[in-house]
């Protein structure tokens, strides 16, 4: 079966940076699982998984505007400190937090502490950057009328609930 509409498909992936560098990986837990066509992962990524059989491997590099976004100097903000999620106990420039905004948690890195307050780059982690996705589709299956239903993949990788 090839991923495509009404099919459920798991995957696990590495991200590189463009040096090759490796970002994140999914290898130390299960496998990502999507929906196809709803966009739950990042629809480059979608694309070059559509049409892919269980055991298959690729690679395929988005470049910024199609993965996480060209950096926008514009994106800083001063926070309150306790606005961050989780303080961390020794705050140094470069270390990433997570802090409560409107729009909920964000990421965010920081550029200067100061006694009450953080100036924080608010660009995604990862902005900026031609990333490569290292991609091994683990499974594909057809889609369960709940889970065409409810939008999403059920089950391991997917939602629970
Ligand atoms: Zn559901």
């Amino acid at each position: 079966m090839q991923v495509g509409t009404g099919t459920v498909f798991s995957f696990h992936y590495t991200l590189q940076d463009a040096e090759g560098a490796e970002l994140e990986s999914s290898r130390e837990g299960e496998p990502h699982a999507a929906l196809y066509g709803r966009r739950q992962i990042l629809p480059g990524l979608e694309d070059a998984i559509a049409g892919k059989e269980r055991g298959e491997t690729f690679k395929v590099t988005l470049p910024p505007e199609k993965a996480y976004g060209v950096r926008n100097e514009e994106s800083r903000a001063r926070v309150p400190i306790k606005h961050l999620v989780k303080k961390p106990a020794k705050m140094q420039p470069g270390m990433m937090v997570q802090v409560n905004t409107r729009d909920g948690v964000r990421n965010a890195t920081i550029i200067k502490v100061g006694r009450f307050n953080v100036d924080l780059d608010t660009n995604h982690p990862y902005a900026g950057n031609s990333i490569t996705f290292d991609v091994e589709v683990t499974d594909v299956r057809a889609a369960t009328r709940e889970e065409l239903a409810h939008g999403h993949a059920h089950g391991a990788g997917g939602h629970h609930h």
